[in-house]
């Protein structure tokens, strides 16, 4: 059958990078040999804490692959997200928990359910197949579960996602709470990164009735240390409004601890935010009050609101 390359979206998140890794593993698993994990963009910190726990290699970095190349996608569908010429290779399968966007015209596999993250629903795979979930697996699984549900405190958390969690720590042996903890503040030390990079990290860009929007998402420990760099931080995010042509971007400071968000939102379209919220952008920030799930607190309400 060739090669099968397994990736999630582009500007990869834990999610995406341990889904790749425990997808190939059951791939293989099942009889598909060449499976291989693979990334579409550079890890980030919080990742970067989970490979190093496990004294792991990082999915294989790839831009593209070979036209009618087959595939396997984690954590996305949205072809916007993924590599570019997605129409010209063939999706075996999808394993996802985002809204449906992908259509092709052929017949596949496609697994997608609304819990908190992708490795509940591989989880749940295993299961059903009767694939070992060892320790490695585990705690790659059970990182992504925290990663996407900020400790299971986001609204996007599901029965599902608990019962997972439970059940894996136990086969990590490590205690959620502090392994997360400590994982999840590795992911905000901004340091090494340039504003460019930090307004990218995880952005997601999308069309909202018309309305050009980019959401970018940053964890801390700590606000008030991210909007010490506000004045950067909104030169960097005017650059990017003029180069992609966008009426909005918001930026989003979620506070991992309190759940809060704090955003700095700039472009034409400023008004949807305020509208969204009730709040006033004040030198084009504002507190959104237990705001911390982009994809069930920001994308739906912009998209009512618009
Ligand atoms: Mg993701
Ligand atoms: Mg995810
Ligand atoms: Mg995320």
């Amino acid at each position: 059958m060739g090669k099968t390359y397994i990736f999630g979206h582009k500007n990869p998140d834990t999610d995406s990078i341990t889904s790749s890794l425990v997808m190939a593993n059951f791939e293989r698993k099942m009889g598909n040999e060449e499976a291989v994990a693979c990334r579409l963009g550079n890890i980030n910190k919080e990742t970067e804490y989970v490979l190093n726990y496990l004294g792991m290699e990082a999915p294989e970095l790839i831009e593209s692959v070979e036209d009618g190349a087959n595939v396997i996608l984690v954590d996305h569908n949205n072809p916007k997200e993924s590599i570019d010429n997605l129409d010209n290779v063939n999706v075996l399968k999808v394993v996802d928990h985002h809204a449906v966007v992908l259509t092709t015209g052929y017949p596949l596999y496609y697994r997608a359910e609304p819990v908190g993250c992708t490795e509940t629903v591989l989880y749940k795979l295993y299961r059903e197949n009767n694939i070992e979930v060892d320790k490695t697996i585990a705690t790659l699984m059970v990182s992504a579960i925290i990663s996407d549900t900020l400790l299971l405190k986001s609204p996007t958390t599901t029965a599902e996602d608990i019962k997972a969690v439970e059940e894996l720590a136990g086969i990590a042996g490590i205690d959620p709470q502090s392994y997360g903890l400590e994982m999840l503040k590795a992911g905000t030390d901004l340091s090494s990164f340039s504003i460019e990079e930090i307004l990218s990290l995880d952005a997601k860009e999308i069309d909202i009735k018309g309305i050009k929007v980019l959401i970018n998402q940053v964890n801390t420990a700590s606000i008030p240390d991210v909007m010490a760099k506000k004045a950067e931080l909104e030169a960097g995010i005017n650059k990017v409004i003029e180069s992609k042509g966008l009426d909005l971007f918001v930026l989003l400071i979620t506070d991992i601890v309190n759940s809060n968000s704090q955003t700095i939102s700039i472009g034409k379209r400023t008004d949807l935010v305020e509208k969204s919220y009730g709040v006033t952008l004040v030198e084009n920030t504002a507190l959104l009050e237990g705001v911390v799930s982009r994809k069930k607190q920001v994308i739906p309400v912009l998209t009512e609101n618009a």
